[in-house]
């Protein structure tokens, strides 16, 4: 691992995961895995199921571990992290707290379009200490690259303010991440929406069936101005064959099926039943090694089971990564009061 540079990024634990996290995260960390020092965050302290359901957060805790290995993430290469296993991401978010203002929470468009979201009685305050906990759990592994789908931008510029502040006021402790967006940075929703999300109801998951993924393509938006198959049709922005082009890898088929359309000379059926089959052609190995670690979790051995605080057992995924400290300096000037703790 010397001289390797380091990764840090995760995922909220909302249930199982979507096309849009392949996609616009997922992907991308698969292939990271090899050139970087990765650390893979299940950030189960930053999801609003914990207001309601905490059973909710454990299960979803182990939906999101066995979509990771699904798609080939690799706990002997990378290290898994629960966040509520280890306390130092809470400290550390306590400290930080004092580094952001909350100006630039409250200007956070993604921040701010997931209050709106949320919606129901008053915003509780985790929705400020939840990126602030992100911006903890970077700068603790001291990460130069963060893999994120764009809508995470704004937080990692969160995350490159407290580190220019922290190190001018003290000194150079933590260097500033760099974010890193994939091949798709965001991925549109089967309903036309600008983000594929479980709270929109838009997603098609990894672990959907094929029969459900057919159901689920079949009912697509598409191109709303065309009403007869023979009509010429739209493809930019079309979420069918932006999936297309996306998921189907067979790119003489995508063209001959864009140049058909937008010549009103073929329908829509025709191209839904193309996706379908190019998504289940791309989900199939991904559901078969889901379904065998879900069938035998023993497979993972003990040390890679994942349990959320409060679980029976703590030998998890979690802890198996290696312990981090707060940064040294901070306990430095903690013990020589140039910080009052
Ligand atoms: P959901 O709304 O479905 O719960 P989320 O955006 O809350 O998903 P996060 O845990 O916040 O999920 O994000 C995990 C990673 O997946 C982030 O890097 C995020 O940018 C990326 N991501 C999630 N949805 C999409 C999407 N539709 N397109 C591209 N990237 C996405
Ligand atoms: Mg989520």
């Amino acid at each position: 691992m010397e001289g390797k540079k380091r990764i840090l990024t995760g995922i909220r634990p909302t249930g199982p995961l979507h096309l849009g996290h392949y996609a616009g995260a997922l992907e991308n960390w698969v292939g990271l895995q090899t050139r970087y020092d990765c650390c893979f965050l299940i950030a189960d302290y930053q999801v609003s199921d914990y207001a309601d359901d905490v059973a909710r957060v454990r299960e979803a805790v182990w939906e999101v571990a066995l979509d990771w290995l699904a798609v080939g993430l690799d706990p002997e290469r990378s290290s898994f992290v629960i966040e509520s296993l280890i306390p130092e991401h809470a400290e550390l978010t306590l400290w930080l707290s004092w580094f952001l203002p909350l100006g630039m929470l409250e200007r956070n468009p993604t921040l701010k379009a997931e209050m709106e979201e949320f919606g129901r009685k008053s915003v509780p305050v985790a929705f400020f200490t939840y990126p602030v906990m992100q911006v903890a759990n970077i700068l603790m592994t001291r990460a130069h690259l963060v893999p994120v789908g764009e809508d995470q931008l704004p937080h990692i510029e969160l995350t490159r303010e407290v580190a220019r502040r922290f190190n001018r006021q003290f000194k150079e402790v933590f260097p500033e991440p760099e974010g890193l967006v994939g091949r798709v940075p965001r991925l549109v929703g089967i309903d036309g929406r600008a983000k594929m999300s479980k709270s929109l109801g838009n997603a098609i998951y990894l672990k959907d069936t094929p029969a459900v993924v057919n159901e689920k393509v079949r009912s697509m938006y598409t191109d709303p101005t065309r009403l007869r198959a023979t009509d010429p049709g739209h493809v930019e922005g079309n979420p069918v064959f932006l999936y297309h082009d996306v998921f189907n890898p067979n790119r003489e088929e995508v063209a001959d099926l864009k140049a058909r359309y937008r010549r009103g000379s073929v329908g829509d059926v025709e191209v839904k039943e193309k996706l379908a089959a190019a998504l289940n052609t791309f989900l199939d190995p991904i559901r078969e090694r889901r379904a065998r670690f879900a069938a035998s979790p023993r497979r993972l051995g003990r040390r890679h089971r994942p349990r959320p605080k409060g679980g029976p057992d703590h030998d998890g995924i979690g802890t198996r990564s290696p312990r981090p400290r707060l940064p040294r300096e901070i306990s430095r000037m903690t013990a020589e009061g140039e910080i009052s703790g």
